[in-house]
């Protein structure tokens, strides 16, 4: 039985990231401090006698003290926030966890010898000039407006992992992760997948923000999951960057549209100021996670919308 750490548990990915840990008969030791997260998150195995749950903030030193973090075999190290609405609401503490709380995690993954995998961001990329974005594009990032603190603190924590993977030989492996979605996103998570099927179920507006030209490509949160997990058992992604997304581009007023389709809504799709920096165009070249990992995903976006909405529509529902 392996001993794994998950920061962010109660998360949109560390929870479900637990979930299928858990089921494979692992001990889990879950840290999160509920910044975005939520407690109900962890209702499907908070009485599993596998898991450990720790309410604290990983930017803290004290988590190197914690007795439940010795003798750990692999770091999934998750915390943050990731949707613009929340980190833009708390810019410094989202700085503070990607540098000083991966070095905390870092810490932790050398004192056990353990495995670490860190989850970065396509966001690394800022507004890209060359597309799709593989690893070997140093981006294009403003350090002087309102995503600034996500994009350079995640920037800032792969120069963590780089140092000790270079300096400490350790096993660390840096995730880019691009959009993933499901229903385990809040329904005020603010992120574009859960305000456009909200939106469509409650036959409100569906809020486009500028043109709606600019594109992203969305993972359904399994497929994202899985490649989380392949990284870390697999030796050859010791020290790379890898790319974890779907290559199914588009723009985001023909989503508003699918979504519409797809919920049968009678909501009228409303226009909106383009927040500044919003990149133009994103989609991952996922080359190096097929090679190294023998990755794809699986979900095509309309079937994993399909399952999105349904969930979402439950969720609606039962309140
Ligand atoms: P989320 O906001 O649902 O989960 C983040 C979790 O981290 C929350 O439970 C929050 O309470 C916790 N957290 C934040 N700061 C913390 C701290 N200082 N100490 C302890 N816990 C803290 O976001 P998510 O979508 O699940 O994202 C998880 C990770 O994946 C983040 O690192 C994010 O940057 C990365 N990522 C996600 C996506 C995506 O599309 N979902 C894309 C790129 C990168
Ligand atoms: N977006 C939108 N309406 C919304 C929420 C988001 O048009 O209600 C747009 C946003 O401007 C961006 C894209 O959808 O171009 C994806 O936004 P999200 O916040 O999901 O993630 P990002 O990829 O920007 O981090």
């Amino acid at each position: 039985m392996k001993k794994i750490v998950i920061t962010g548990v109660a998360g949109f990915l560390g929870s479900h990231l637990a979930k299928v840990l858990l089921s494979k008969n692992n001990k889990v030791i879950g840290l999160d401090n509920f910044s975005t997260g939520k407690k109900q998150n962890l209702l499907a195995f908070s009485s599993n006698p596998n898991f450990i749950f720790i309410d604290m903030d990983v930017s803290l030193e004290k988590v190197k003290e914690l007795d439940e973090l010795n003798d750990i075999d692999e770091i999934y190290h998750l915390a943050s926030p990731a949707s613009p609405a929340f980190y833009q609401k708390s810019p410094f503490d989202t700085i503070a966890v990607n540098t000083i709380g991966t070095k905390n995690m870092l810490d932790i993954a050398k004192r056990n010898k353990a495995k670490l995998v860190y989850l970065s961001t396509s966001e690394v990329y800022g507004d890209p000039e060359i597309h799709p974005q593989h690893e070997d594009y140093n981006g294009s990032v403003n350090t002087w407006g309102p995503r600034a603190c996500y994009d350079e603190g995640k920037r800032l924590g792969e120069v963590f992992c780089y140092l000790y993977y270079e300096l400490f030989n350790l096993q660390i492996k840096v995730a880019r992760i691009f959009n993933t979605y499901s229903a385990g996103l809040r329904n005020d998570d603010g992120r574009v997948i859960s305000n456009f099927i909200t939106q469509a179920l409650k036959g409100e507006n569906i809020t486009v923000y500028g043109d709606g030209t600019q594109t992203r490509s969305f993972c359904y949160v399994d497929d994202t999951i899985k490649a989380l997990m392949l990284m870390m058992d697999n030796d050859m992604a010791n020290g790379e960057l890898i790319n974890i997304g779907n290559s199914e581009e588009i723009s985001v007023i023909k989503l508003a549209e699918l979504i519409k389709k797809l919920t049968n809504s009678s909501s009228v799709i409303t226009f909106h100021p383009l927040p500044q920096d919003d990149p133009k165009q994103r989609c991952p070249n996922t080359k190096k996670a097929n090679r190294i990992l023998g990755w794809e995903p699986k979900t095509t976006l309309e079937e994993g919308l399909l399952k999105t909405i349904e969930a979402y529509r439950t969720k609606l529902n039962d309140k």
